[in-house]
């Protein structure tokens, strides 16, 4: 279905798709040397081998079996030597550069109808598409990944004075090579700054790097990648490239690409293909030259959101011969994935490292519980103490939303439609009411619950003046924007993303990001969190690169939970966090390997 034309419908569930049965038992482990718990020793036995099997209609996860398997790569063996937190300083990195609107469809949407306040910073280039039009020979909308997986911050340096398409331009970086192409190579030394600002928060890939002077665990790789390309992308490709792999790399999205990063890249020697404001067929144009290149062939794909294996698919299915295995970060590429294994026509071996626990976490808890106050002060510069704000769904998502405003001091109230979920928001603190209930009294209304028509027109009409409505959940379903497009309300773009709704009697409602997601629109993404994400992406690439013959097959794996926790504590010593060590008593007595995995499969964190 959306396989064939690159427009899978977003924000699929994984849990519809495909997945390996849950087996709820603790990996026969080894005795270990108790050197260090953090990491996963080279010896250790414990390295998942997914056995696919039919889904259980009741599995609750999609963690694979867990079986005693090979030993990890030895790259992956014990550092003795943390990295220190005074090196780890955390920095603010991104400046608002808000991304790409994007419907469910994959059409753009349009700007809101009658008056419109222009102001001259208002940085519009979000909702314009470009407009090469004779190049739009393949029909594709905006890349899906791009609303289920996250770009930071946008190009500061949008080269708008240069129109020439850089397909019309020639370019060589200093040392002679032109196997790029990006907007402007001059913008390296700026695009270096970034990389080097985004270094300071992604520990983990820095601390790879340097175990990665004596080994080369991805010595041989061919990496070819689509992600967003932005300063911590950059650190990941350059940590691939320190150990020891190639990497050719295009854009996941036709927004997203940090065109100064672009260019250190290229400056680096990295064949890069990718600007911002591609036009659709700029964008398959660039995943081409990534991929058909004369005496190159990549044996690893890095993708996000599917596109970049569908064009393999589709254009060069014989070089499925001799990649090694996918690693897809996004929702929808995993979908994409879970699909073609099912239909038996998943050639290799493929690494969903959407849904490792760290990632997770970061993504839906972390992230939000920072970026609801980024997005909320951006758009509409409010003061948190005092307010009264009501959120919808407390999963995760909400219980950070719920946490940064309690911390700010705003009375917060919570919907829930779970018991153990409202039980849980009650037992935090919160007054647990359903919405007709506040929604005369509040001051802001926020939406976590992943359902839609969560806040209709009824309750939209019974909001009190200056009342802000905004989504943190699903893409653009759970707020019905839709039922306000109707003729007596006068609809005002106050702010890049910002819209005041005005009814008749004079009432307005501050609707941020067209019901969109806020965060993802309004504000960027911790680089911290990225980096998270990114660890996860280098070792699902080194552990599926590595592996031996036969423990993986061709289906669809999560990161072993071990290389899980081996992100997290990659993580620590920027906390100059002190882990506590296993006894061999204790061991013995919980029945754990003392390096780990520390918890069975079925454990909710
Ligand atoms: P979750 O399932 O843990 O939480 C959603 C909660 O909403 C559940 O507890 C559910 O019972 C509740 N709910 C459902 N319908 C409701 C209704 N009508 N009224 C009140 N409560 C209702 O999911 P989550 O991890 O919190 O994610 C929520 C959504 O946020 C998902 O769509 C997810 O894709 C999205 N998400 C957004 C971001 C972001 O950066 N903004 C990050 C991660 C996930």
């Amino acid at each position: 279905m959306c396989w064939e034309n690159g427009r899978a419908a977003m924000s699929v569930p994984v849990s519809a798709a495909k997945m390996a049965e849950v087996q709820l038992k603790d990996v026969p482990g080894k005795e270990l040397t108790p050197e260090s718990p953090l990491t996963p020793k080279a010896d250790d036995k414990g390295i998942v081998e997914n056995e696919p099997k039919a889904t259980s209609a009741t599995s609750p996860t999609m963690e694979p079996v867990v079986k005693a398997g090979d030993p990890s790569p030895g790259f992956l063996t014990p550092n003795t030597k943390m990295p220190q937190a005074s090196a780890m300083k955390r920095t603010e990195t991104q400046q608002n550069g808000g991304d790409a609107f994007v419907n469910r469809d994959g059409t753009v949407a349009e700007a809101p109808r009658l008056k419109k306040i222009q102001f001259a910073d208002q940085k519009q280039e979000f909702n314009k598409r470009p407009t090469k039009i004779g190049r739009r020979s393949l029909s594709r909308s905006i890349s899906q990944s791009s609303t289920d997986s996250y770009g930071s911050a946008a190009s500061y340096t949008d080269s708008s004075d240069d129109e020439t398409s850089p397909r019309d331009k020639q370019q060589k970086n200093s040392k002679g090579s032109g196997d790029f192409c990006i907007k402007n190579i001059k913008q390296a030394d700026f695009g270096r700054r970034e990389i080097e600002i985004a270094e300071q928060e992604m520990p983990a890939l820095m601390a790879l790097r340097k175990r990665a002077q004596g080994e080369k665990p991805l010595a041989g790789a061919k990496v070819v990648g689509c992600t967003h390309i932005t300063a911590q992308t950059a650190v990941l490709m350059e940590t691939l490239s320190a150990l020891g792999a190639q990497c050719r790399w295009a854009a996941c999205n036709i927004y997203s690409t940090q065109n100064e990063v672009a260019a250190a890249l290229a400056e680096g020697g990295f064949s890069v293909f990718a600007w911002k404001g591609e036009s659709e067929d700029d964008f398959w144009w660039c995943i081409d030259r990534c991929v058909n290149l004369e005496g190159w062939q990549p044996n690893m794909i890095l993708d996000d959101g599917g596109d970049l294996t569908h064009w393999v698919y589709k254009k060069y299915p014989n070089m499925f011969k001799k990649i090694k295995g996918i690693v897809e970060e996004s929702v929808t590429g995993v979908h994409r994935l879970y699909q073609l294994s099912k239909a038996g026509k998943l050639c290799v071996p493929a690494m969903n490292v959407n849904d490792s626990v760290t990632k997770q976490k970061f993504d839906n808890l972390y992230c939000c519980r920072e970026s609801i106050l980024d997005g909320l002060k951006r758009t509409t510069d409010v003061m948190f103490g005092g307010k009264q704000v009501v959120v919808c769904g407390y999963g995760e998502v909400g219980k950070g939303c719920c946490a940064a405003l309690k911390a700010m001091g705003s009375i917060v109230y919570v919907t829930e439609i779970d018991p153990i979920c409202a039980l849980q928001a009650c037992m935090d603190g919160f007054r647990l009411v359903k919405l007709n209930e506040v929604i005369r009294q509040v001051d802001i209304v926020i939406t976590c619950t992943g359902n839609k028509n969560v806040v209709v027109r009824e309750y939209l009409d019974r909001m009190k003046n200056g009342c802000i409505v905004c989504n943190m959940g699903h893409s653009n379903t759970e707020i019905d924007v839709a039922s306000l497009r109707t003729p007596e309300l006068t609809w005002e773009r106050v702010r890049s993303q910002v819209d005041h709704v005005i009814w008749p009697d004079g009432k307005r409602i501050v609707l941020l990001a067209e019901g969109r997601l806020l965060n993802l629109s309004c504000s960027t993404v911790p680089t911290f969190v990225l980096s998270i994400t990114a660890t996860t992406q280098a070792l699902a690439l080194i552990e599926l690169y590595n592996a031996p013959e036969g423990r993986y097959k061709q289906d669809v794996y999560l990161l072993p939970k071990k290389m899980d926790e081996y992100v997290a504590s990659l993580h620590l010593p920027t906390f100059d966090a002190h882990l506590t060590e296993l006894s061999d008593e204790q061991a013995k007595y919980l029945g754990l390997n003392k390096n780990g995995p520390f918890k069975p499969n079925y454990y909710r964190y």
